[in-house]
């Protein structure tokens, strides 16, 4: 059974570069496009910018080589002891709640017109068949705002998909994708803390009997805080069943993970904070005009029209929802804008973890900063396409990058 509706959308507000999803990619996109001096909007379903990284609670930035563009303001902000602009560094681990403030902030200053509590329901098509607006659910019911140009941001493609992009999930064969894992912080209390294990939750004797069959944690802050990344959930983020799933079955691994590190490493923690919602590793990657592959890591491939670089290894999380992960290093690549461009659909762009990948370049592309590093050159393409009124596959390449480098993006050789 199937319904349709038919509703007069009120037209809520007009931009030149409309952005749907505020995460990492999604900020980035609506900022660097406003600091090009264009009318951006963003559109987010939830109260706060961030995404992954802050909705998520995923405060830490994986290494991907040089340091440029946003994401080096982001660092000198927020890691300050390990910046130098233009130079690699290892893991950062961030506070989310001061990442949340910062982006919203310099998302405001740059004059990004947000629209929080607001969720994307589908593209609206002017009569050339083209993209020129979302329906959205908002506050107040549904709505039209329409723009020049869509950057989808949703880490899953909606919008993409809804104005005709083909696309792929997970690994070849099965479509499993990456587990779910519900990110959570442990705090020093300063004396013996109690182990609280509620009805329903799980306990764990060993590491290999933990849910990724290893102990994975990050403290490296002044804080006394414990970033655990622990738990693993079978499943597809965009399944209904399997996202809601997720949440209470990685409630249950949190408790039995966090008594497991207060037995045998924090005895004096305890579960200070768990993201608001379970983290989504992976769901559809769009087919665009190239789709980067793992051959393309391991040779560490450059692209005339490369758009960000990274290193960070290849990280598949068992997409079985068992113990262990592969993992394994590459060569420093370019990311090609082409991948950001999805087949047969135009005003439209995509950034963020969903680009056209394959399976294994995206366990490798999908981290905060190359996120952060899409994102930005989506808003610069968009301008630059808008300035040109050129359609955004025949973007000028030279302007796109004279536009990352007036916002302090570097390409670089090699890593360092
Ligand atoms: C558990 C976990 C651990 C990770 N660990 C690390 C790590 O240690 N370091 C690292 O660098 N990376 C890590 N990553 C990867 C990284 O966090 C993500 O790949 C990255 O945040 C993706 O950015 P994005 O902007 O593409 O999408 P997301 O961060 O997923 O943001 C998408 C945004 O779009 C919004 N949205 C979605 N649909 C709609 C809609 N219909 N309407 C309106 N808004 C919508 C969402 O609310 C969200 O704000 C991890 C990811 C997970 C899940």
């Amino acid at each position: 059974m199937s319904f349709q509706i038919n509703r007069q959308l009120a037209h809520l507000h007009d931009c030149d570069v409309l952005v749907i999803g505020g995460g990492p990619a999604g900020t980035a996109a609506a900022i660097s496009a406003a600091r090009m001096g264009k009318d951006a909007a963003l559109v987010e379903r939830s109260g706060q910018l961030g995404g992954m990284m802050t909705l998520g609670n995923v405060a830490i930035f994986m290494p991907v080589g040089r340091v440029t563009g946003l994401y080096a303001e982001l660092v000198a902000t927020h890691c300050k002891e390990f910046y130098t602009w233009g130079k690699s560094y290892p893991r950062c681990q961030f506070n989310a709640v001061n990442m949340r403030y910062d982006c919203l902030r310099r998302a405001a200053e740059a004059g990004v017109k947000i629209f929080f509590h607001t969720e994307f329901l589908s593209v609206l098509k002017n009569g050339a068949g083209e993209p020129c607006g979302i329906a959205a659910h908002t506050r107040e019911g549904l709505g039209a705002i329409t723009g020049k140009i869509l950057v989808d941001c949703t880490g899953d493609a909606h919008a993409a998909i809804d104005a005709g992009a083909a696309y792929s999930t997970g690994r070849p064969g099965d479509g499993a994708t990456q587990p779910m894992t519900l990110m959570f912080e442990m705090q020093d209390t300063g004396k013996a803390a109690e182990p609280y294990i509620p009805e329903g939750a799980y306990r764990y004797g060993s590491v290999d009997e933990l849910p990724q069959g290893r102990v994975l944690y990050f403290d490296r802050n002044n804080e006394g805080r414990v970033l655990v990344n622990m738990t693993r959930v079978r499943g597809n983020g965009t399944d209904f069943f399997n996202a809601a799933n997720a949440e209470l079955e990685a409630m249950k691994q949190m408790y039995g993970v966090a008594e497991y590190l207060q037995k045998n490493i924090f005895p004096n923690h305890c579960i200070s904070s768990a993201a608001p919602q379970v983290g989504v590793r992976q769901t559809r990657q769009i087919e665009g005009e190239y789709k980067l592959t793992a051959d393309d890591l391991i040779n560490g491939s450059k692209f005339s029209d490369v758009v960000t670089q990274t290193n960070y290894e290849v990280d598949i999380h068992n997409p079985t929802g068992k113990g262990g992960t592969e993992e394994y290093p590459v060569k420093f690549y370019d990311i090609p804008y082409r991948c950001m461009l999805p087949k047969n659909v135009t005003k439209l762009l995509v950034a963020g973890r969903c680009i056209s990948a394959d399976h294994t370049a995206m366990s490798s592309l999908r981290t905060i900063p190359t996120c952060l590093g899409l994102g930005q050159a989506a808003g610069v393409a968009a301008s630059a396409a808008i300035d040109d009124g050129c359609a955004l596959k025949d973007v000028n390449i030279e302007k796109l990058h004279a536009g990352l480098k007036s916002q302090g993006v570097q390409f670089f050789d090699d890593a360092q």
